[in-house]
């Protein structure tokens, strides 16, 4: 398996300025640098080598950030009528698309990914996320009731915004987990203060420009960039940041919710997954190859829906777990600017040494490696697409979430869905899962049984700004996307008046 090296074009000068530019934090209408003047590496995954530095953040910079934000929202932003927040959202999505090519770069130039997947999936949905939630802002009504006490009452619920919110995103889809989390709150009223992950701050700092050239007022989004442990868990504890949103691992999702405890804050989770891709003998073969396939690789298997744990029909089984071993091995692994790249480098070396443990604990624990197995080349962070089967429930490949381009099998041989859905349903998480079948009344019978946010049916990691998204068990609280997360982002008034 080779890894093309060759093939990517220079940077667009505009791009190339802006990353090799100096970078600051956005706090209030001004660019700061850390108060403490610390900055961290940003490292392109392709190769290992550092292409900008941007401020290291601490408890000071969250403080000045939390107070612009506060400010903010006893300023003018509280003052707009909804369809003023309305137009403002509107037109940061006119701005992201106007900028597709410079956020594209950035994203895939930080995260790895391939630029095709930022380009035309990405960025457009991320566009999209707040053009969605542009038409909700006008839309956030209370309701009236029917009061059952004697005598004459006016009752009636408003929908307020929750405040100052802290978000603190991921790397595996830096864009559009920003979208995901600003867009509603900004929908709601609320101000922001936003912490992108370590590994991809850039696509969030150009964003935090188009912020400004939208023309919302100072201190509505504010972003820190920085290591989680200082920030983030300053954010998290902070008594004057009324909600959290947090997109991650399970681990550091209950560190937040302790350290939110201090004040109460809300919080909502969007934590890890460990999705079962259950295909039925009755699957089409073909299609659920390719979906399988899509649903272990995609993203170089750095998503949270990501499908992991295949539980294949016996009768298919060599036939499904072949096909797929043969699409791991054309996929053609290079740098994410690379436009030919179909699978891009993990994020950083930890995630590969990460990746490539838990693969070696499969082999160990005595699961078949089909293909794959290793680091792929000894530049940059890339791995093998890698297909292991026989594995038993026990194993770690089946317990822990990889997070890596991983997939990992087990055959089945009976026709009883109870049985299958409680295997399925043998983990900690509960994300999302796929089901792979001609027969209606079996897909709707397993998608009841199975305890996860999502079930798709046919397709996998197919997420939709209407649907909502997020986790049953340890994958999480609350729901982004969809009228739902505007729930995440309001409290509910009950006004109850006596009528004289
Ligand atoms: P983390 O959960 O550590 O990172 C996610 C975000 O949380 C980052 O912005 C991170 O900051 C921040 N963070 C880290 N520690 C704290 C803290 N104590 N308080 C507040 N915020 C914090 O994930 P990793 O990057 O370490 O990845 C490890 C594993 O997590 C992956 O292998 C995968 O299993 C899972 N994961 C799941 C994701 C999902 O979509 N559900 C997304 C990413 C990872 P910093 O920039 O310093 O890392």
């Amino acid at each position: 398996m080779t890894i093309r090296f060759d093939a990517v074009p220079p940077l667009d000068p505009k791009v190339a300025a802006f990353v090799g530019g100096s970078h600051a934090m956005l706090v209030g209408n001004a660019w700061l640098p850390a108060a403490s003047g610390k900055t961290l590496d940003v490292v392109d995954p392709s190769n290992g080598r550092i292409i900008a530095a941007v401020p290291a953040g601490d408890s000071a910079d969250v403080d000045l950030a939390v107070q612009a934000a506060r400010k903010a929202i006893d300023g003018p932003w509280s003052k707009m009528v909804p369809a003023e927040r309305a137009r403002l959202i509107w037109k940061l999505a006119d701005l992201i698309d106007a900028n597709v090519d410079m956020l594209a770069t950035l994203n895939s130039y930080e995260s790895g990914k391939p630029i095709g997947d930022s380009r035309n999936g990405e960025v457009p949905f991320t566009a999209e996320t707040f053009r969605y939630y542009a038409g909700w802002a006008t839309k956030i009504n209370g309701e009236t009731m029917t009061i059952n006490a004697p005598g004459d009452w006016h009752a009636y619920t408003r929908r307020e915004p929750v405040g100052v919110v802290g978000q603190i995103i991921p790397w595996n889809f830096p864009l559009s987990m920003l979208a995901w989390k600003v867009a509603p709150a900004l929908a709601a009223g609320c101000t922001i203060v936003l912490k992108p992950a370590e590994q991809t701050p850039l696509g969030a700092l150009y964003f935090g420009k188009l912020v400004q050239d939208a023309g919302f007022p100072e201190g509505v989004v504010n972003i820190l960039t920085g290591f989680g442990e200082t920030v983030g868990a300053a954010m998290s504890a902070h008594p004057n940041i009324d909600k959290v949103a947090f997109t991650g691992s399970t681990e550091v999702g209950r560190l937040i919710a302790r350290a939110a405890t201090g004040n109460l804050k809300k919080v909502s989770l969007e934590l890890g997954g460990k999705a079962p891709t259950i295909v039925l003998g009755d699957a089409d073969i073909d299609m659920a190859v390719a979906g399988a396939s899509s649903a272990a690789f995609f993203n170089a298997g750095q998503s949270c829906g990501a499908g992991t744990r295949f539980f294949v029909h016996k009768k298919i089984y060599d036939k499904v777990m072949s096909g797929i071993a043969e699409r791991a091995e054309k996929l053609k692994l290079g740098a994410g600017l690379d436009p030919a790249t179909e699978l891009g480098p993990v994020v950083s070396q930890q995630q590969m040494e990460r990746i490539t443990r838990l693969i070696s604990e499969g082999r160990s624990d005595g699961a078949e490696i089909v293909t794959g197995g290793a680091r792929a080349g000894h530049v940059g962070y890339f791995v093998k697409p890698t297909v292991i089967s026989r594995t038993r429930p026990d194993m770690s490949v089946i317990r822990e979430e990889i997070f890596g381009p991983v997939a990992c099998a087990m055959p089945f041989d009976d026709d009883d869905l109870d049985k299958l859905a409680k295997d399925a349903n043998d983990t900690e998480y509960g994300l999302a899962a796929s089901i792979w079948t001609n027969n209606l009344g079996a897909a709707h019978r397993l998608a009841a049984k199975i305890k996860s946010g999502t079930v798709w049916v046919n397709c996998h990691n197919f997420n939709d700004v209407t649907m909502p998204f997020g986790g049953f068990k340890q994958s999480g609280w609350g729901r982004e996307l969809g009228e739902q997360a505007l729930q995440l982002y309001t409290e509910t008034k009950t006004v109850a008046i006596r009528l004289p």
